[in-house]
């Protein structure tokens, strides 16, 4: 028998997973079409190579600076910092567009994404007026300074910390898996404050100058033998007290905050789309067989059902609301999408991945993409980290 209880609950849970069906505006088709053309325009120069990954491995700051000055980096930020005020469907529409080209946007990724989104809403007005411009501008980037070696799922148990001396903090520590530091001018860190009973307090964030004395960023190979990631060294770095990111302490909620946009996009389902694009054009060429078919059709309905559902969570973004428990289920579904999309399209291509360093062709870019697949389920939150939210907040209707 249903009670009145059970009626309740289900009804809070289906608020909890509630997915807004989304008609985009007619301004997103005229917009579209604009990135299409800036897009092309970037192809004949050779900027765009259609690589999957290109939001972590592209990186080139020509490019940025030219897509600022469409308007398009800094989208959710407020004119009066120079960004475009347009909001999270109208920047919805041009990073799906980077994105499943795969243009080089990885130089201005993690700033457009949350350090902007962070500073104004936890910075002070100098830090705001300080970096939220050149951010629009497309010319100042930032790191995630969160995992350690120890400290990856959970992120309260980090050990670096920063120490009050006259004037700032002293920092020592050791970041890790902390994408384009080497490349980038500043990381958001998070460091330990003081000790505390309960390890979410205590806890700071801070914007820490990656070229500060002291700071020694050493390289972290891949398997494919790039470079993206570093172990960032932290030894006596000085931080002034007005790079202390919000208050003191704050910095457990900040930092759920931040990862909240980090999980939300759709860079969660839309890594490998131009190996899917490489196989169409394979494909193109010969005739196939039904399995072939069938595998491309049974994709296709994943994308299409998965961007749906990731729209519904730009949507409810751009309401004011904080779809997290959304954003952690389109997390989990898109990069598991992600990795089962190379390996069925290895699975039907006709011809074997080939390791290069040039990745253009479909044998090199599937080569690529398999190499990274490890990847896509663990940055930014592993899959086992999500299905406990989402568990945890379904539970506790
Ligand atoms: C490609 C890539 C890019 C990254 N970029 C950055 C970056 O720029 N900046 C940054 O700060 N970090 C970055 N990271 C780090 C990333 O956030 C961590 O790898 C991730 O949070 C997992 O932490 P860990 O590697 O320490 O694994 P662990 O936390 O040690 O987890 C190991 C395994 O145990 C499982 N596990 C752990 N705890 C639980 C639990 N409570 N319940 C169930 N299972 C659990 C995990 O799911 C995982 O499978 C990146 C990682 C990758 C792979």
């Amino acid at each position: 028998m249903t009670t009145t209880i059970d009626r309740e609950r289900d009804l809070a849970v289906d608020e909890l997973v509630r997915f807004p069906d989304v008609d985009l505006p007619d301004s997103a088709v005229d917009l579209r079409r604009q990135v299409r053309v800036f897009l092309d325009e970037e192809r004949r120069r050779g900027t765009v190579m259609g690589r999957p990954d290109s939001w972590l491995s592209g990186w080139d700051r020509g490019f940025s600076e030219r897509l600022a000055g469409r308007g398009w980096v800094g989208m959710a930020l407020p004119t009066r910092y120079g960004g475009s005020g347009a909001g999270p469907i109208a920047r919805y529409v041009v990073i799906e567009e980077l994105l499943a080209a795969g243009a080089p946007v990885s130089a201005h990724w993690v700033s457009d994404r949350q350090a902007g989104i962070s500073i104004l809403g936890h910075g002070t007005d100098e830090q705001r007026e300080t970096f939220l411009p050149a951010i629009a501008a497309g010319r100042c980037f930032f790191s995630i300074g969160m995992s350690e070696s120890e400290s990856g799922s959970d992120l309260a148990s980090v050990q670096t910390r920063a120490d009050e001396v006259d004037g700032g903090w002293k920092m020592n520590g050791t970041k890790m898996w902390t994408g384009g530091a080497h490349l980038n001018d500043y990381a958001i860190v998070l460091a330990r404050t003081s000790d505390h009973e309960n390890r979410h307090d205590g806890l700071t964030q801070f914007l820490v100058d990656l070229r500060a004395p002291g700071v020694r960023v050493e390289g972290i190979e891949l398997l494919t033998g790039e470079h993206r990631f570093n172990a960032v060294h932290l030894e006596d770095v000085f931080v002034p007290d007005n790079r202390v990111l919000g208050n003191e302490g704050d910095g457990w909620k900040q930092v759920t905050g931040e990862l909240a946009f980090e999980r939300s996009g759709p860079e969660r389902f839309l890594s490998t789309l131009p190996v899917l694009e490489s196989l169409l054009g394979v494909l193109a060429a010969q005739s196939n067989t039904d399995h072939q078919l069938a595998v491309v059709g049974t994709l296709t309905a994943r994308l299409v059902a998965l961007r749906a559902l990731s729209l519904g969570v730009a949507s409810a973004l751009q309401a004011g609301e904080s779809p997290d428990v959304q954003a952690a289920m389109v997390k989990d579904l898109g990069t598991r999408f992600e990795g089962d999309l190379v390996e069925q399209v290895r699975e039907i291509s006709p011809v074997a991945p080939a390791i290069s360093a040039t990745i253009g062709t479909h044998p090199e870019l599937l080569a690529f993409a398999l190499l990274h697949t490890p990847g896509y389920t663990l940055r930014g939150g592993t899959n086992e980290i999500l299905r406990g939210i989402i568990t945890k907040e379904v539970t506790a209707r």
